[in-house]
Protein backbone atom coordinates (compact mmCIF):
# COMPACT_ATOMS: atom_id res chain seq x y z
CA UNK A 1 0.00 0.00 0.00
CA UNK A 2 1.26 3.39 -0.84
CA UNK A 3 2.17 5.50 1.92
CA UNK A 4 0.26 8.54 2.74
CA UNK A 5 1.99 12.14 1.28
CA UNK A 6 2.28 14.90 3.65
CA UNK A 7 3.03 18.55 2.64
CA UNK A 8 5.26 20.34 5.41
CA UNK A 9 5.26 24.14 4.68
CA UNK A 10 8.46 25.21 6.81
CA UNK A 11 11.44 23.73 8.29
CA UNK A 12 10.21 21.91 11.39
CA UNK A 13 12.36 20.63 14.69
CA UNK A 14 13.85 17.12 13.31
CA UNK A 15 12.41 14.58 16.11
CA UNK A 16 8.56 15.17 14.88
CA UNK A 17 9.58 14.93 11.00
CA UNK A 18 11.10 11.38 12.10
CA UNK A 19 7.95 10.60 13.69
CA UNK A 20 5.90 11.52 10.38
CA UNK A 21 8.44 10.44 8.04
CA UNK A 22 8.01 6.40 9.86
CA UNK A 23 4.31 6.82 8.23
CA UNK A 24 4.37 9.01 5.47
CA UNK A 25 6.15 10.55 2.21
CA UNK A 26 6.99 14.17 3.48
CA UNK A 27 7.44 16.86 1.02
CA UNK A 28 9.32 19.52 3.56
CA UNK A 29 9.47 22.93 2.05
CA UNK A 30 12.67 23.08 4.35
CA UNK A 31 13.46 27.09 4.50
CA UNK A 32 12.67 29.15 7.55
CA UNK A 33 10.68 31.63 5.25
CA UNK A 34 6.67 31.41 3.98
CA UNK A 35 6.59 29.30 0.83
CA UNK A 36 5.43 30.97 -2.07
CA UNK A 37 1.71 31.02 -2.71
CA UNK A 38 2.05 29.79 -6.15
CA UNK A 39 4.11 26.80 -5.20
CA UNK A 40 1.50 26.12 -2.21
CA UNK A 41 -0.91 25.98 -4.62
CA UNK A 42 0.63 23.82 -6.87
CA UNK A 43 1.66 21.43 -4.09
CA UNK A 44 -1.58 20.97 -2.09
CA UNK A 45 -2.94 19.41 -5.21
CA UNK A 46 -0.56 16.34 -4.60
CA UNK A 47 -1.25 15.44 -1.01
CA UNK A 48 -3.41 14.00 1.38
CA UNK A 49 -2.44 16.33 4.71
CA UNK A 50 -0.74 19.68 4.72
CA UNK A 51 1.20 20.72 7.91
CA UNK A 52 1.53 24.45 7.99
CA UNK A 53 1.94 27.64 9.58
CA UNK A 54 0.08 30.86 10.75
CA UNK A 55 2.23 32.53 7.72
CA UNK A 56 0.59 30.13 5.46
CA UNK A 57 -2.79 31.52 3.91
CA UNK A 58 -4.70 28.50 3.58
CA UNK A 59 -7.16 30.61 1.85
CA UNK A 60 -10.59 29.53 -0.46
CA UNK A 61 -8.16 29.60 -3.56
CA UNK A 62 -5.86 27.04 -2.11
CA UNK A 63 -8.38 25.01 -0.24
CA UNK A 64 -9.66 24.65 -3.52
CA UNK A 65 -6.91 23.10 -4.96
CA UNK A 66 -6.32 20.79 -2.19
CA UNK A 67 -8.05 18.12 -3.90
CA UNK A 68 -7.23 15.02 -2.16
CA UNK A 69 -6.56 16.73 1.29
CA UNK A 70 -7.84 15.30 4.43
CA UNK A 71 -6.09 17.14 6.87
CA UNK A 72 -4.69 20.94 7.33
CA UNK A 73 -3.06 20.85 10.56
CA UNK A 74 -1.67 24.25 11.50
CA UNK A 75 1.36 24.45 13.94
CA UNK A 76 -0.32 27.47 16.04
CA UNK A 77 -3.28 27.80 18.06
CA UNK A 78 -4.55 30.40 16.38
CA UNK A 79 -5.84 29.70 13.15
CA UNK A 80 -7.02 32.67 11.20
CA UNK A 81 -5.52 31.92 8.41
CA UNK A 82 -7.92 28.75 7.40
CA UNK A 83 -10.29 29.03 6.01
CA UNK A 84 -13.03 27.51 8.18
CA UNK A 85 -15.61 27.24 6.14
CA UNK A 86 -14.05 26.26 2.63
CA UNK A 87 -12.51 23.57 4.39
CA UNK A 88 -15.45 22.33 5.97
CA UNK A 89 -17.09 22.30 2.31
CA UNK A 90 -14.51 19.67 1.49
CA UNK A 91 -14.97 18.15 4.84
CA UNK A 92 -11.15 19.00 5.40
CA UNK A 93 -10.08 18.07 9.09
CA UNK A 94 -8.43 21.50 10.65
CA UNK A 95 -6.34 21.33 13.77
CA UNK A 96 -4.18 23.49 16.05
CA UNK A 97 -1.21 23.49 18.71
CA UNK A 98 -3.42 24.62 21.80
CA UNK A 99 -2.65 24.42 25.60
CA UNK A 100 1.04 23.25 25.21
CA UNK A 101 2.19 26.89 24.43
CA UNK A 102 0.38 28.62 26.75
CA UNK A 103 2.93 28.62 29.68
CA UNK A 104 5.63 30.04 27.16
CA UNK A 105 3.13 32.29 25.81
CA UNK A 106 1.58 33.80 29.19
CA UNK A 107 5.71 34.17 30.26
CA UNK A 108 6.52 36.07 27.17
CA UNK A 109 3.38 38.29 28.00
CA UNK A 110 4.85 38.89 30.80
CA UNK A 111 8.09 39.98 30.09
CA UNK A 112 6.32 42.19 28.05
CA UNK A 113 4.66 43.44 31.00
CA UNK A 114 6.99 44.08 33.03
CA UNK A 115 9.81 45.02 30.57
CA UNK A 116 7.39 48.23 29.42
CA UNK A 117 6.37 49.13 33.34
CA UNK A 118 10.54 48.84 34.17
CA UNK A 119 11.39 50.57 30.86
CA UNK A 120 14.16 47.28 30.51
CA UNK A 121 14.42 47.93 26.37
CA UNK A 122 15.06 51.72 27.25
CA UNK A 123 17.18 51.37 29.55
CA UNK A 124 19.56 48.53 27.75
CA UNK A 125 19.26 51.38 24.40
CA UNK A 126 20.65 53.68 26.71
CA UNK A 127 23.54 51.94 27.93
CA UNK A 128 24.49 51.14 24.57
CA UNK A 129 24.98 54.13 23.26
CA UNK A 130 26.65 55.30 25.92
CA UNK A 131 24.01 57.72 27.01
CA UNK A 132 24.52 56.02 30.95
CA UNK A 133 26.23 58.95 33.37
CA UNK A 134 25.34 57.18 36.55
CA UNK A 135 22.85 56.47 39.40
CA UNK A 136 20.36 58.51 39.37
CA UNK A 137 17.68 58.90 42.55
CA UNK A 138 14.73 60.21 39.45
CA UNK A 139 16.32 58.10 36.27
CA UNK A 140 14.16 55.46 34.05
CA UNK A 141 11.29 55.48 36.68
CA UNK A 142 8.59 52.89 35.52
CA UNK A 143 5.54 51.59 37.76
CA UNK A 144 4.20 49.39 40.16
CA UNK A 145 2.12 46.40 39.79
CA UNK A 146 0.52 45.74 43.53
CA UNK A 147 -3.15 46.90 44.01
CA UNK A 148 -2.97 48.13 39.81
CA UNK A 149 -5.94 46.28 37.70
CA UNK A 150 -5.09 44.02 34.99
CA UNK A 151 -7.80 43.90 32.36
CA UNK A 152 -7.44 40.57 30.36
CA UNK A 153 -9.12 40.52 27.01
CA UNK A 154 -9.76 36.85 25.65
CA UNK A 155 -9.95 35.03 29.17
CA UNK A 156 -8.96 31.94 27.30
CA UNK A 157 -6.23 29.47 28.00
CA UNK A 158 -3.43 31.57 28.02
CA UNK A 159 -5.81 34.99 29.26
CA UNK A 160 -6.20 32.48 32.31
CA UNK A 161 -2.61 31.75 32.62
CA UNK A 162 -1.35 35.51 32.36
CA UNK A 163 -4.25 36.10 35.23
CA UNK A 164 -2.76 33.64 37.24
CA UNK A 165 1.00 35.08 37.31
CA UNK A 166 -0.82 38.48 38.05
CA UNK A 167 -1.89 36.93 41.46
CA UNK A 168 1.64 36.82 42.06
CA UNK A 169 2.39 40.46 41.38
CA UNK A 170 -0.91 41.14 43.86
CA UNK A 171 -2.63 42.58 40.72
CA UNK A 172 -6.25 42.52 40.60
CA UNK A 173 -7.93 41.02 37.31
CA UNK A 174 -10.83 42.30 35.44
CA UNK A 175 -12.00 40.49 31.76
CA UNK A 176 -13.95 41.05 28.86
CA UNK A 177 -16.23 38.22 28.22
CA UNK A 178 -16.75 37.06 24.58
CA UNK A 179 -19.76 37.47 23.11
CA UNK A 180 -20.67 33.52 23.15
CA UNK A 181 -20.19 33.91 26.74
CA UNK A 182 -22.28 36.57 27.39
CA UNK A 183 -24.57 35.16 25.65
CA UNK A 184 -24.69 31.91 27.45
CA UNK A 185 -24.27 34.20 30.77
CA UNK A 186 -21.22 32.90 32.06
CA UNK A 187 -20.04 35.43 34.02
CA UNK A 188 -17.40 34.70 36.23
CA UNK A 189 -14.41 31.87 36.58
CA UNK A 190 -14.39 29.94 39.63
CA UNK A 191 -10.79 28.94 39.84
CA UNK A 192 -9.56 31.29 42.33
CA UNK A 193 -8.24 34.34 40.08
CA UNK A 194 -10.69 36.09 41.18
CA UNK A 195 -11.45 37.58 38.32
CA UNK A 196 -14.57 40.01 37.66
CA UNK A 197 -15.96 40.50 34.26
CA UNK A 198 -16.39 43.90 32.81
CA UNK A 199 -18.12 45.46 30.14
CA UNK A 200 -15.79 46.77 27.20
CA UNK A 201 -15.67 50.65 27.97
CA UNK A 202 -15.30 49.98 31.78
CA UNK A 203 -12.67 47.26 31.32
CA UNK A 204 -10.82 50.39 29.09
CA UNK A 205 -11.36 53.02 30.99
CA UNK A 206 -10.72 51.41 34.56
CA UNK A 207 -7.43 49.03 33.68
CA UNK A 208 -3.58 49.62 34.11
CA UNK A 209 -2.21 47.17 32.31
CA UNK A 210 -4.92 45.75 29.13
CA UNK A 211 -3.82 42.44 27.65
CA UNK A 212 -5.04 41.11 24.62
CA UNK A 213 -5.39 37.14 24.27
CA UNK A 214 -8.31 36.55 21.70
CA UNK A 215 -8.02 35.19 18.63
CA UNK A 216 -8.35 37.22 15.83
CA UNK A 217 -11.79 37.55 14.07
CA UNK A 218 -13.97 39.73 12.66
CA UNK A 219 -15.89 40.67 15.62
CA UNK A 220 -11.76 41.43 16.87
CA UNK A 221 -10.31 43.20 14.11
CA UNK A 222 -9.24 46.59 15.14
CA UNK A 223 -11.45 45.87 18.44
CA UNK A 224 -8.60 48.47 19.92
CA UNK A 225 -8.91 52.01 17.76
CA UNK A 226 -8.79 55.26 18.03
CA UNK A 227 -12.02 55.29 20.46
CA UNK A 228 -11.17 52.41 22.46
CA UNK A 229 -7.19 53.48 23.28
CA UNK A 230 -8.87 57.34 24.07
CA UNK A 231 -10.83 55.52 26.97
CA UNK A 232 -8.15 54.23 28.31
CA UNK A 233 -6.14 55.94 31.63
CA UNK A 234 -2.87 58.10 30.42
CA UNK A 235 -0.77 55.95 32.96
CA UNK A 236 -2.21 52.85 31.12
CA UNK A 237 -0.17 50.01 29.31
CA UNK A 238 -1.53 48.15 26.05
CA UNK A 239 0.19 44.69 25.98
CA UNK A 240 -0.49 42.22 22.16
CA UNK A 241 0.09 38.72 21.86
CA UNK A 242 -2.90 38.10 20.06
CA UNK A 243 -2.59 39.25 16.60
CA UNK A 244 -1.09 42.21 15.20
CA UNK A 245 -5.10 43.11 13.62
CA UNK A 246 -6.53 43.56 16.83
CA UNK A 247 -5.22 46.45 17.58
CA UNK A 248 -5.50 49.60 14.79
CA UNK A 249 -1.69 50.37 14.62
CA UNK A 250 -1.90 53.98 12.91
CA UNK A 251 -3.84 54.72 16.15
CA UNK A 252 -1.69 52.94 18.25
CA UNK A 253 1.33 54.87 17.67
CA UNK A 254 -0.49 58.54 17.21
CA UNK A 255 -1.79 57.70 20.93
CA UNK A 256 1.45 56.69 22.48
CA UNK A 257 3.38 59.56 20.43
CA UNK A 258 1.17 62.14 22.54
CA UNK A 259 1.23 60.24 25.77
CA UNK A 260 -2.40 59.65 25.58
CA UNK A 261 -1.53 56.03 27.04
CA UNK A 262 2.15 55.27 28.98
CA UNK A 263 3.37 52.30 26.79
CA UNK A 264 2.58 49.23 25.12
CA UNK A 265 3.87 46.24 24.71
CA UNK A 266 3.80 43.83 21.49
CA UNK A 267 4.88 40.76 19.86
CA UNK A 268 2.13 40.81 16.86
CA UNK A 269 1.87 43.49 14.11
CA UNK A 270 -0.55 44.04 11.59
CA UNK A 271 1.51 43.20 8.13
CA UNK A 272 3.98 41.35 9.45
CA UNK A 273 7.13 41.62 9.45
CA UNK A 274 6.87 44.99 8.95
CA UNK A 275 6.46 46.98 11.67
CA UNK A 276 4.90 50.44 11.08
CA UNK A 277 7.57 53.28 10.68
CA UNK A 278 5.83 55.42 13.42
CA UNK A 279 6.30 53.09 16.20
CA UNK A 280 9.76 52.29 15.58
CA UNK A 281 11.76 55.44 17.19
CA UNK A 282 8.89 55.65 20.39
CA UNK A 283 10.85 55.02 23.46
CA UNK A 284 7.09 54.10 25.12
CA UNK A 285 6.55 51.11 23.57
CA UNK A 286 8.59 47.40 23.47
CA UNK A 287 8.51 45.48 20.21
CA UNK A 288 9.34 41.64 20.06
CA UNK A 289 8.78 40.18 16.44
CA UNK A 290 6.60 37.18 17.26
CA UNK A 291 7.92 35.08 19.77
CA UNK A 292 5.09 34.25 22.11
CA UNK A 293 5.48 30.42 21.60
CA UNK A 294 9.56 30.09 21.11
CA UNK A 295 11.22 28.35 23.43
CA UNK A 296 13.06 25.52 22.04
CA UNK A 297 10.83 22.91 23.90
CA UNK A 298 7.58 24.56 23.08
CA UNK A 299 7.97 24.71 19.72
CA UNK A 300 8.94 21.04 19.43
CA UNK A 301 6.00 20.02 21.43
CA UNK A 302 4.22 22.42 18.89
CA UNK A 303 5.39 20.13 15.88
CA UNK A 304 4.81 17.13 17.59
CA UNK A 305 1.41 18.08 18.22
CA UNK A 306 0.49 19.10 14.98
CA UNK A 307 2.25 15.66 13.42
CA UNK A 308 0.31 13.61 16.20
CA UNK A 309 -3.11 15.34 14.54
CA UNK A 310 -2.38 14.55 10.66
CA UNK A 311 -1.10 10.82 11.75
CA UNK A 312 -4.71 10.42 13.45
CA UNK A 313 -6.32 11.74 10.41
CA UNK A 314 -4.51 9.82 7.80
CA UNK A 315 -4.88 6.84 9.98
CA UNK A 316 -8.56 6.83 10.22
CA UNK A 317 -8.70 8.06 14.07
CA UNK A 318 -10.45 11.23 15.62
CA UNK A 319 -7.68 14.24 15.84
CA UNK A 320 -6.46 15.41 19.63
CA UNK A 321 -6.98 18.99 18.50
CA UNK A 322 -9.34 19.72 16.19
CA UNK A 323 -10.70 23.33 15.58
CA UNK A 324 -14.05 23.91 17.61
CA UNK A 325 -15.69 24.50 14.70
CA UNK A 326 -14.94 21.31 12.74
CA UNK A 327 -15.50 18.74 15.59
CA UNK A 328 -18.00 16.76 14.27
CA UNK A 329 -16.14 15.95 10.67
CA UNK A 330 -16.47 12.67 9.83
CA UNK A 331 -13.84 10.25 10.56
CA UNK A 332 -11.93 9.16 6.81
CA UNK A 333 -11.99 5.00 7.37
P1 LIG B 1 -8.45 30.32 23.60
O1 LIG B 1 -8.26 29.41 24.77
O2 LIG B 1 -9.42 29.94 22.55
O3 LIG B 1 -8.78 31.76 24.19
C1 LIG B 1 -9.31 32.81 23.44
C2 LIG B 1 -10.37 33.44 24.29
O4 LIG B 1 -10.80 34.63 23.65
C3 LIG B 1 -11.61 32.55 24.50
O5 LIG B 1 -11.95 32.55 25.86
C4 LIG B 1 -12.67 33.26 23.67
O6 LIG B 1 -13.97 33.08 24.21
C5 LIG B 1 -12.21 34.70 23.81
N1 LIG B 1 -12.79 35.58 22.81
C6 LIG B 1 -13.07 35.33 21.52
N2 LIG B 1 -13.61 36.43 20.94
C7 LIG B 1 -13.66 37.38 21.90
C8 LIG B 1 -14.14 38.71 21.94
N3 LIG B 1 -14.65 39.30 20.85
N4 LIG B 1 -14.07 39.39 23.11
C9 LIG B 1 -13.57 38.82 24.20
N5 LIG B 1 -13.11 37.56 24.25
C10 LIG B 1 -13.14 36.85 23.10
O7 LIG B 1 -7.05 30.56 22.85
P2 LIG B 1 -5.61 30.68 23.49
O8 LIG B 1 -4.92 29.37 23.41
O9 LIG B 1 -5.69 31.36 24.81
O10 LIG B 1 -4.93 31.65 22.40
C11 LIG B 1 -5.45 32.95 22.22
C12 LIG B 1 -4.86 33.64 21.00
O11 LIG B 1 -3.51 34.01 21.28
C13 LIG B 1 -4.76 32.78 19.74
O12 LIG B 1 -5.97 32.81 19.00
C14 LIG B 1 -3.59 33.38 19.00
O13 LIG B 1 -4.05 34.28 18.01
C15 LIG B 1 -2.81 34.13 20.07
N6 LIG B 1 -1.47 33.57 20.28
C16 LIG B 1 -0.38 34.32 19.96
C17 LIG B 1 0.88 33.82 20.18
C18 LIG B 1 2.09 34.62 19.85
O14 LIG B 1 3.11 34.06 19.51
N7 LIG B 1 2.07 35.93 19.96
C19 LIG B 1 1.05 32.54 20.71
C20 LIG B 1 -0.08 31.80 21.02
C21 LIG B 1 -1.34 32.33 20.80
P3 LIG B 1 -14.93 31.89 23.61
O15 LIG B 1 -14.23 30.63 23.94
O16 LIG B 1 -16.22 32.08 24.32
O17 LIG B 1 -15.00 32.15 22.13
Amino acid sequence: MSRPKVLVTRLLPEKPLDVLREQCAVDLYDKHDPMPRELLIDKVGKVDAVICLLTDGMDRGVIEKAYSVRAICDVSVGYNNVDIAAARERSIWVTNTPDVLTDATANLTWALILGITRRVAEGDRLIRRGGWTGFRFDFLLGSDLAGKRLGIIGMGRIGQAVARRALAFGMEIVYLPSSRKRRRGVSRFDDGLRATPLPFDELMRTSDIVALHCPLTPETHHLIDDRALSLMKETAYLINVARGPVVDEVALAKALRARRIAGAGLDVFENEPTVLADLLDLDNVVLLPHIGSATVETRTAMAQLAVDNCLAILNGKRPLTPVPELTDLPVYS
